[in-house]
């Protein structure tokens, strides 16, 4: 089998088996949904819909015309009864609608499309509400919409699933390998590449074996973190090199994500809005599975459906251990973005603590940006910001690789992250 890679990068222990078995469940929606009115990166969304109104589930609920957005949806048939702030699983304090879940009737869907064209599949993408639903949750249309100059011609969808723990995307591949190669096929069509290719890593081979059957190009990754981050996806299956600072456009490659692509599915062949999404709860403290929830579900209320904790959680995750966002408590809310929450014992976790730099260079040698993050982390200390940014703060795609690595335990993703906020917010 050949196996595609990058240069660098990391071997943290995958510990999927722990839900990768387990096939997706549905969870059903609590009495009071809380749908956050931003979901994506871009402007947040106005509600559409006023206290007291009684809303159809798949509904539009919140919408903006004021630049780069996605519109968001009800979950539930119910009635809204008001906004309330709460902080999201990064740490952000961004508006809330409240609804209460009650009623039944007809789910609202957009009219199904059979042969659509490009421009048809990306204005359905926009009516959808459609996100990067790999954790980006940049809004999909404005991908699919590249400048004339920069022409497409590989469409690759993104099936690495790289970070430990998770699972969600291979039990797609895996339960809806049809539906995803479809929609990987529409998003091909949207941005008239020649090429669509699925890029999966050697530890998902029924993902592999399934995809292939329904009739898609796999293309197997060697099992590397961070296999699945954009750059070293499109290295690895092109041998292009995306610029510093560019974008995958500006190497001809669009790049979008195994839910992604099965989002685009359900919105175009069943008029389905993006209310849901599917998400791996995982980790030694509770029992791990693979579940449909639906947006503006909180943490605990997510907790409690897995059965609650069967052990102490030292740490609980939203995402993946490597990339993702420690939580003081469990009540943010799930949206399009939230794929893993993790409950993550003792002995999941290093809790040595932090040490002087050695200079040993490990952090540089695993870096897959090339960057040398022990300088970064010295100048941010400093209160040096030009240096930061001098030595490629900006460039740094917080994959944690160089903190995986570094033996005196120094918290390297979080100090460049402080630098490139202060960076960008001084305008340095
Ligand atoms: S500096 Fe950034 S890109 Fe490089 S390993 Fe660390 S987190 Fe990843
Ligand atoms: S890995 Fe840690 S100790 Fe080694 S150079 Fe990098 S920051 Fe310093």
């Amino acid at each position: 089998m050949n196996k595609f890679t990058f240069r660098r990068g990391v071997h943290p222990p995958d510990r999927k088996s722990r839900s990768e078995g387990e096939a997706v469940r549905a969870m059903p929606a609590p009495g009071i949904v809380k749908v956050p009115l931003s979901q994506h990166i871009g402007a947040p969304c106005e509600p559409v819909v006023r206290e007291g109104e009684t809303v159809r589930k798949g509904q539009l609920i919140g919408h903006t015309d004021k630049g780069l957005s996605a519109r968001v949806f009800s979950p539930v048939f119910g009635r809204v009864t008001g906004t309330e702030v709460i902080q999201t699983p990064s740490g952000g304090r961004v508006p809330h609608l409240v609804i209460e879940n009650g009623g039944e009737g007809e789910e609202f869907r957009l009219p199904p499309l059979s042969d659509p064209g490009p421009l048809e599949i990306v204005e359905r993408v926009r009516e959808a509400g459609i996100v990067g639903m790999g954790g980006a949750a940049f809004p999909t249309h404005a991908k699919l919409t590249p400048p004339k100059d920069k022409p497409i011609d590989t469409l690759i969808v993104n099936g690495a699933e790289c970070e430990p723990y998770i699972t969600c995307d291979a039990r797609l591949m895996e339960e809806r390998a049809a539906e995803v190669f479809e929609g990987g096929l529409l998003l091909q069509r949207a941005v008239r590449a020649e090429r669509l290719v699925f890029g999966v890593e050697e530890n998902k081979p029924e993902a592999v074996r399934l995809l292939r059957e329904a009739g898609a190009e796999v293309a197997v990754l060697k099992t590397k973190y961070p296999q699945g981050a954009e750059k070293q996806l499109i290295y690895a299956l092109t041998g292009r090199k995306v610029p510093a600072g560019g974008l995958p456009m500006d190497v001809g490659a669009v790049v979008d994500n195994v839910h992604t692509a099965w989002a685009v599915f359900r919105a175009v062949r069943e008029g389905k809005t993006c209310y849901e999404r599917v998400m791996t709860v995982s980790g030694g403290a509770v029992s791990a599975q693979n579940l449909l929830v639906p947006t503006g579900v909180s943490f605990a209320e997510v907790l409690e459906f897995c059965g609650g904790l069967k052990a102490e959680a030292l740490k609980v995750i939203s995402g993946g251990p490597m990339m993702g966002f420690a939580q003081f408590n469990l009540a943010a809310r799930t949206s399009k973005a939230t794929g893993a929450l993790l409950f993550l014992t003792a002995e999941e976790l290093n809790t040595d603590k932090a040490g002087p730099c050695i200079n040993c260079a490990r952090c540089a040698r695993a870096c897959p940006m090339r960057l040398m993050p022990m300088y970064i982390d010295g100048f941010t200390l400093a209160g040096d910001l030009p240096g930061a940014k001098r030595y490629g703060a900006l460039h740094c795609i917080e994959c944690g690789c160089c903190a995986y690595s570094c033996p005196a335990k120094r918290p390297l993703v979080q100090s460049i992250r402080l630098a490139k906020k202060l960076i960008k917010a001084r305008n340095i």
